[in-house]
């Protein structure tokens, strides 16, 4: 019998260009829904082994859950672990499932799911607020049982072995950093936005992504076909001929369009009046370097060391961070490296760093302020720095300094590392740069504060958005209204630029917006010389500025900034952005996924 897959298409929030198809890979544990089927009653008790193997295995998981908090030093979370081993061996859950499976011939999965059902509502009509809040260990436990049941719960990123689009409700920067490239083709999610880190982290890879979906994991199922246009957006799955005919006719153009770009990598971005302006790359993982000169970074003017600190088991050492470091300064070496100090907290969390669950992670003791609160830790990693700058041409900057008294405290510990670096003989630069990044509204408004004590700003706009619009940056119900264009956005730059010309002082862009063609002529016209971004956004940013003179850039932002509304300014850079460059904003033409075809 021909099944026929139902066909769905989504739009989300296009995070990582790229145009892919391929086979869904689910990683979304609460997506298992066990259909009603009567079993024969010769097979009861295969139904029922295969029952008692789900809890057991169920066990067995819950068991290493348990040791891998003791060997991590989380051992006083065992208790939730307990929890879920004392519901498992609850004689409701046992002796009504199998009930239903020997009297009702209902399988397993069916059953369970209809008797966790019963007790959660049991649970939920409790006075007792804290068995009331039981209900969501039941739901785990119930999921957990169930996805051993239908073999769901292998479905972890680390165990794809073939080419997959993974599903999932919401993936963390640390599930995307665990991802093979050569085999996850496209990833999907519920949630996200744009410069949530796991989208970062997307573009770092080279893997398309769309994130916002909202209800991807509802409609996708394990197998299906999908096409993730990381370009527009959209999302399709099971898609009919047609639509995987277009997909392809899609992909070639965007490659069509990245070969087109290659004659800008070796070249200097220079303007047409010929003012320079320094494009970096951004780096996460060190997977990365590899891509700096294919793309033709001029440096890196962000390493996020965060990524050290993810995903281990135990703190980097100060010889490891040096030793890191060293690496990574050669290999982009004679062009400069600006390491930028730890910045935990908000969407990137560690295992071994203490971080307490908090209300508003992205304005709790994150970045600086949970380095300046755990000294030992954030030590390591400035003695590391320090002995690296002997080679030369390492920077270091702060995170998320929001005033001149935390910036002082982080001046020094650093005068303090090297004081221990000195008794102990130990060399390092006295004179490596230090700035510091502007992505708290507070350090726009007193940069001329802060750039007198500091070499170079390098403006974090992702945060800096975030911040003066208070829109959460990985939260997609309010990603429409995260808009960079903002006149006030556009004033805090402004502002942050000019105090780095009074000082003397270099000031660099390198949050997304750097890397975002339809941005480039606004940050020229505001002033900024020196951008960082994520190495493949390079080569057209480059194409951009060789084709912009200064002049016509600060008339377009002058205007932009005088606007009232981001809708307005959007509108008029947009516009603007067209009609100089062609094709430029969507290389791909008119034939978009779901519209009609307009090949020329
Ligand atoms: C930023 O906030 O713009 C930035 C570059 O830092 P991150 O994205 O790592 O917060
Ligand atoms: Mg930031």
């Amino acid at each position: 019998m021909r099944v026929v897959k139902p066909h769905n298409e989504l739009t989300g929030i296009a995070v990582s260009p790229g145009i892919v198809i391929g086979r869904a890979y689910l990683v979304d544990r609460r997506k298992v829904r066990p259909l009603e089927r009567y079993i024969d009653p010769e097979t009861v008790e295969d139904e029922i082994k295969r029952f008692h193997d789900a809890l057991e295995k169920s066990r067995e998981q819950l068991l290493d859950v348990k040791k891998h908090y003791e060997v991590n030093n989380l051992g006083e979370y065992g208790y939730l672990v307990d929890v879920h081993l004392l519901m498992l061996n609850d004689q409701m859950i046992v002796r009504d499932t199998e009930r239903m499976v020997r009297d009702e011939l209902h399988n397993a999965d069916w059953a369970l799911w209809q008797v966790m059902h019963k007790i959660k509502e049991v649970f939920s009509g409790l006075d007792d607020e804290y068995f009331r809040d039981r209900q969501n260990d039941i739901e785990h436990l119930g999921d957990r049982i169930l996805q051993n049941l239908v073999g769901l719960r292998l479905k972890k990123i680390s165990d794809v072995r073939e080419d997959v689009i993974i599903i999932a409700h919401d993936l963390s920067p640390m599930d995307t950093a665990q991802m093979d490239v050569k085999l996850v083709k496209g990833f999907v999610t519920d949630l996200g936005g744009r410069t949530s880190h796991t989208a970062i982290l997307a573009r770092a890879l080279g893997i398309p992504a769309v994130v916002g979906l909202e209800k991807v994991t509802d409609v996708a199922n394990g197998g299906d076909l999908i096409i993730v246009d990381g370009v527009s957006g959209q999302v399709t799955i099971n898609p009919s001929e047609e639509e995987i005919e277009r997909c392809y006719r899609r992909r070639e153009k965007y490659f069509q369009f990245h070969r087109e770009l290659e004659s800008y990598v070796s070249l200097p971005a220079a303007t047409t009046d010929d003012v320079k302006v320094t494009v970096r790359a951004n780096i996460e993982l060190l997977d990365e370097l590899a891509n700096l000169e294919h793309y033709g970074a001029e440096g890196i003017g962000l390493y996020r060391t965060e990524f050290m600190y993810i995903n281990q088991d135990k703190l980097p050492t100060e010889e490891e961070h040096y030793q890191t470091y060293i690496k990574v300064a050669e290999a982009v070496s004679p062009l400069e490296l600006t390491i930028r100090t730890l910045d935990l907290g908000g969407d990137k969390v560690a295992h071994t760093v203490p971080m307490e669950p908090e209300m508003n992670p992205a304005l709790g003791l994150r970045s600086i302020r949970l380095c300046l609160h755990e000294r030992d830790i954030f030590k390591e990693q400035l003695k590391g720095i320090l002995r690296a700058s002997v080679v030369g041409n390492i920077k270091m900057m702060f995170p998320m300094v929001s005033g001149v008294w935390e910036l002082e405290k982080a001046l020094a510990l650093v005068e303090e590392c090297k004081a221990e670096l000195d008794a102990r003989g130990v060399a390092y630069s006295d004179d490596m740069p230090i700035g510091a990044m502007i992505e708290v509204p507070s350090a726009a408004l007193i940069a001329d504060r802060l750039a007198k004590k500091l070499d170079f700003l390098s403006i974090g706009t992702n945060d800096l958005i975030q911040y003066a619009l208070a829109i959460d940056r990985v939260n997609e119900h309010v990603a429409y209204l995260y808009e960079p264009l903002h006149p006030a956005v556009l004033q805090l730059i402004e502002m942050t630029v000019k105090a780095g010309e009074r000082a003397g002082i270099p000031v660099s862009v390198c949050g997304e917006m750097a890397g975002d063609e339809l941005y480039t002529l606004v940050l020229l016209g505001l002033g900024v010389r020196e951008l960082s971004m994520h190495a493949a956004s390079i080569p057209v940013i480059k194409r951009v500025v060789s084709h912009a003179s200064t002049d016509e850039a600060k008339k377009l932002a002058r205007k932009a900034i005088g606007m009232s509304t981001a809708v307005e300014v959007h509108e008029y850079v947009e516009q603007y952005v067209r009609a100089k460059y062609p094709g430029l904003l969507d290389p791909l033409g008119d034939e978009t996924p779901n519209g009609e075809e307009k090949l020329v």
